[in-house]
């Protein structure tokens, strides 16, 4: 097959403010609202490629919109070829790193040119990268942050609607005990098949991630993610070593190059790439062909309509995280149907933006 040719013409950004339905209370920091930006490349050839970024602080939206300006008096005219301008957008940002802000707008260039291209070959975005549309099993990301306890049950069971196989528990209370009473609680009220996945974001030291995690053991949970500071892969690897629960990690790997060096140390079972930070589309299939060669399960983080496109087309593709903060965004929101993402056969990867929606929520 032959990629469309398409060049870049121009890059626009709108940041918008969207209420959360269910506030994701981590043991890092609550958030209530979504910070999203929103971009669309123009091509001179008529075609426009999307993408968004979740930008965890309202901050960093403008800051984001600086380096797209930046990137734009780079590749004005390029050739649409992700490949090589992520090439040579990393050898211009070499000095102060392709990390953060810079990888994020990075990332949305490259996502939204991969649309771009998608929509010019007439081809849902999975079928350009070498998959085709099918369902693809999801689990309920929303809710479930750190709080009071005699509620998550209740949340629990209703986050499983639309026939939802997995849904995530927020742990890090400040004593085990709370942990095991939140998992207790979730854990008593779902069905024993349902998958009950647990998130530390990090919150805990080595030995007190060592002991909640053996603790945890006992108690049918499906994975425990980020227990510890997320680049301590020696660390994790000893997590990994001492409890029978698989550990998660991943949503942090910058670039393919930080997953390498995880898999390297042994420091997960499953690994969960996020696709700004892992390198936008061009970033997912290294990190794709990676987990391939060492046969480890790989599911995604946030971003839930490109990420089940990319998933369809992954080897080793586990479960899509499902988030609904887009919904009110899309012309056409991701469908869940028995709890499996619907990829939507038509050009591109999904992305359509609501205008009044857009205008609405304007930051
Ligand atoms: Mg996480």
């Amino acid at each position: 097959m032959t990629l469309p040719r398409l060049t870049v013409r121009w890059l626009r950004a709108v940041p918008v403010t969207v209420p959360m339905k269910h506030a994701l209370g981590t043991s890092a920091a609550t958030v209530r609202t979504a910070p999203v930006l929103l971009v669309d490349l123009e091509t001179h050839q008529g075609v426009t490629g999307r993408a968004y970024q979740f930008c965890y602080r309202p901050a960093a939206a403008p800051a984001i919109v600086c380096f797209l300006d930046d990137i734009l008096e780079a590749i004005t005219g390029a050739p649409l070829v992700p490949a090589d301008l992520w090439s040579v957008l990393s050898k211009r940002y070499t000095l102060i790193g392709v990390q953060g802000i810079v990888r994020m707008a990075m990332a949305l260039v490259d996502v939204a040119s991969w649309d771009a291209l998608a929509q010019a070959a007439g081809l849902p975005l999975v079928r350009l990268v070498g998959g085709i549309p099918r369902p693809v099993p999801a689990y309920n990301s929303n809710g479930l942050g750190l709080m009071r306890v005699d509620a998550l049950a209740d949340e629990a069971e209703r986050l499983l609607e639309r026939g939802f196989r997995g849904v995530k528990l927020r742990l890090g209370y400040p004593t085990l005990e709370e942990d095991l009473a939140a998992v207790r609680a979730v854990r008593g009220r779902i069905s024993d098949d349902i998958a009950l996945m647990v998130d530390y974001n990090q919150a805990l030291t080595m030995a007190e991630a060592i002991r909640r995690a053996r603790a945890l053991d006992e108690e049918g949970v499906y994975w425990i993610e980020e227990p510890i500071r997320h680049d301590d892969y020696a660390g994790c690897a000893q997590i990994a070593h001492a409890a029978a629960t698989p550990v998660q990690i991943g949503e942090n790997f910058s670039q393919v190059y930080d997953m390498e060096k995880a898999l390297a140390a042994g420091a997960c079972d499953y690994v969960m790439p996020d696709l700004e930070r892992i390198g936008g589309v061009t970033g997912w299939q290294r990190a794709s062909a990676l987990a391939a060669g060492a046969a480890v399960p790989l599911s995604s983080h946030l971003y839930p309509e490109v990420s089940a496109q990319l998933l369809a087309a992954t080897p080793t593709a586990h479960w899509l995280e499902y988030v609904d903060w887009m919904t009110p965004l899309l012309a056409e929101p991701l469908r869940i149907v028995d709890g499996m993402a619907v990829i939507p056969d038509r050009p591109g990867n999904g992305l359509l933006w609501n205008p009044g929606a857009v205008r609405r929520y304007a930051a």
